[in-house]
């Protein structure tokens, strides 16, 4: 995927903030954080999203649901933090290659669903 800014990262071609990486994963800083922890967790390998992950793709994604809190806590989550995955443009994905938003700090984050009627 030579245009996806999340594959450049992988490549080395972009600079980022990394706190992790190994054969399969990368996570580093959110450029533009939400709250004190905010980073990124993402495969190597190029998924659009969400919506486009296969049976194949198991083992990736319970290795990324596994690292999550382990990252999370190493930045200083230890009570709780919030994982987020934007899908397509419903769910306002803005880079189309997958990736696990974690979010956290000392304080409550502000609820995110807003229940109709
Ligand atoms: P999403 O709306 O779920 O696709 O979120 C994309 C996220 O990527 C946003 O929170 C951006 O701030 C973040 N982002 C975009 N470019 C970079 C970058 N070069 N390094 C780190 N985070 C980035
Ligand atoms: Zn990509």
């Amino acid at each position: 995927m030579d245009n996806c800014i999340f594959c450049k990262i992988v490549r080395k071609e972009l600079p980022c903030n990394k706190i992790y990486e190994d054969e399969d994963l990368m996570a580093f800083n959110d450029i533009h954080p939400a709250a004190p922890v905010h980073f990124l967790l993402i495969p190597k390998l190029h998924i659009d999203s969400l919506a486009e992950i296969q049976d194949h793709h198991q083992n990736l994604l319970g290795k990324m649901l596994l690292l999550a809190p382990r990252l999370a806590k190493e930045q200083g989550c230890d009570d709780g933090f919030r994982t987020i995955i934007n899908t397509g443009h419903v769910g306002g994905q803005e880079v189309l290659h997958l990736h696990f938003h974690v979010i956290g700090g000392r304080k409550r984050l502000p609820g995110m669903i807003h229940h109709q009627g």
